[in-house]
């Protein structure tokens, strides 16, 4: 069989036999699938050779770009060696190196590393390992079992991670499975619940937060939170100091503070952790998405060793933390981030994001301007744009017209591949897209924002 003609089946086995995340599947049947067959750098190429950017860094887990030379040849030396072997009472080189790597780079004061699959049970792994903690530190003391966490929060898919996420869209169907939590008002400046502007603000929105601590921490065994940026939430960016005070309360009231670090790490935001902006060392830490660089499924919970201390004892004291995955510490994954954190040192990664957030920062002021840009939050290379149906008034434009989705097929026609969140568009490119690369990718999202909101006008 020729190549081409085995494409074509390709797109009709992928409609007989395939469920897709987050996806209506009744719209993907009546669709022809766009099918990556390759990437390079910062393009994704599909199987009629045509060449899309790469706007979502692959939903953010892309850093140096496609194929990179120096991560290809990782993963091809590692599998000289072995690919998988269990992490339940043995050890492996890539692994170990790591960890070693991880703790160098992370906040000051995380010690330990805790190795898992992908971001949900880097957090799931955070919320056992906080509850497990409490009882062995205060076993006489009432339980300190429950979590607070921030409203339209997004830290994964399963149960745990779903328990302490609250966006209702994806979340409602599932309440039934999940555990009570308490939730408090989120950092969102364009539409403050407390009605007040920044900065004159004087950050009033820490303070449902500080409430809640006050009166609940005997109970609360951790705050959990996105540092910096609530991104699927629509990258909601918090003021300056926000994650500084969140700090600063959980020491207060002695509540441990999980900081989920899985969208916002590995440089994303201009530092290695988005922490770092405001020196601040969370008690416990998930990561994943960036951290083998967009290679493989990989993901790690980092604590203290105060914490890592209240897990010792004698086997019969039963204190050990049973949790563990098929593919814990996997070799190909830990040899491929190894060669990713490489890379940052090698290329300078950091500095330039930080130097090409200001170009991208520049690049997207004319779109500000456009008469349905509501709001633009950037931080790093992470930015969100906020769709309005009137500016003046800030009125949301009804979910079902779909006016992200919309941006994102005029987008994809005109050779730029974006996954908007409802009516905010995500821009979360590769850390090495080019400048050139940057200003036609804000170029092609300016024309479809321009034209799909002006057609939505005409049309209504
Ligand atoms: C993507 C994401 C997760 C979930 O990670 P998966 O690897 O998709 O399970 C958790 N938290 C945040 C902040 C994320 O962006």
């Amino acid at each position: 069989m020729t190549r081409s003609s085995t494409r074509l089946p390709l797109a009709a086995w992928d409609h007989r036999y395939l469920w897709h995340p987050f996806t209506q599947m009744e719209e993907w049947e009546a669709d022809t699938p766009l099918i990556i067959e390759k990437g390079k750098g910062s393009y994704l190429i599909d199987a009629q050779g045509r060449k899309y950017l790469d706007g979502t860094s692959s939903i953010w887990v892309n850093l140096h770009g496609h194929r990179h030379p120096h991560l290809d040849r990782a993963l091809t030396r590692q599998l000289r060696q072995i690919a998988h072997s269990t992490f339940l009472g043995l050890t492996n080189p890539p692994a170990i190196r790591l960890a070693r790597e991880l703790i160098r780079l992370a906040p000051k004061g995380l010690r330990r590393v805790f190795y898992s699959d992908n971001g949900s049970t880097a957090v799931e792994v955070a919320l056992k390992m906080a509850v497990q903690y409490w009882q062995q530190i205060q076993p006489t003391a009432g339980p300190k079992q429950s979590f607070a966490h921030l409203k339209m929060a997004y830290h994964g898919d399963t149960i745990g991670s779903v328990s302490v996420g609250n966006i209702e869209l994806f979340h409602a169907r599932f309440k039934p499975l999940l555990f009570p939590t308490h939730q408090v008002e989120p950092p969102y400046c364009y539409r403050c619940p407390l009605g007040r502007t920044y900065p004159s603000c004087d950050m009033a929105c820490i303070d449902p937060l500080e409430r809640l601590l006050e009166t609940r921490h005997r109970e609360l065994a951790g705050v959990i939170i996105e540092p910096l940026v609530q991104a699927a939430a629509g990258m909601m960016v918090a003021p300056p100091g926000y994650l500084a005070r969140v700090r600063e309360l959980c020491t207060r009231y002695n509540v441990l503070l999980i900081v989920d670090e899985v969208a916002t790490g590995f440089g994303r935001t201009g530092k290695m952790f988005a922490c770092q902006h405001e020196g601040v060392t969370p008690d416990l830490m998930a990561i994943s998405k960036g951290l083998t660089g967009g290679y493989m499924p990989l993901a790690a919970t980092l604590t203290t060793e105060a914490i890592y201390r209240a897990f010792l004892g004698r086997y019969d004291e039963w204190k050990t933390f049973f949790h563990g995955h098929s593919y814990t510490g996997n070799p190909l994954g830990c040899a491929v981030a190894l060669a990713n954190l490489e890379i940052f040192r090698r290329e300078q990664t950091l500095a330039q994001v930080r130097k090409k957030s200001r170009l991208l920062a520049r690049l997207l002021q004319p779109v500000a301007e456009l008469p349905h840009v509501g709001d633009i939050r950037q931080c790093g290379f992470m930015v969100g744009i906020e769709l309005v149906e009137n500016r003046e008034t800030k009125a949301p434009y009804p979910l079902e017209r779909r006016i992200g989705h919309r941006v994102a097929q005029m987008c994809r026609v005109r050779g730029l591949l974006l996954r908007p969140l409802g009516n905010v568009i995500a821009l979360v490119p590769p850390l090495s897209m080019r400048p050139r690369e940057l200003t036609k990718m804000v170029a092609i999202l300016h024309s479809a924002i321009r034209e799909t909101t002006e057609n939505l006008a005409s049309a209504s």
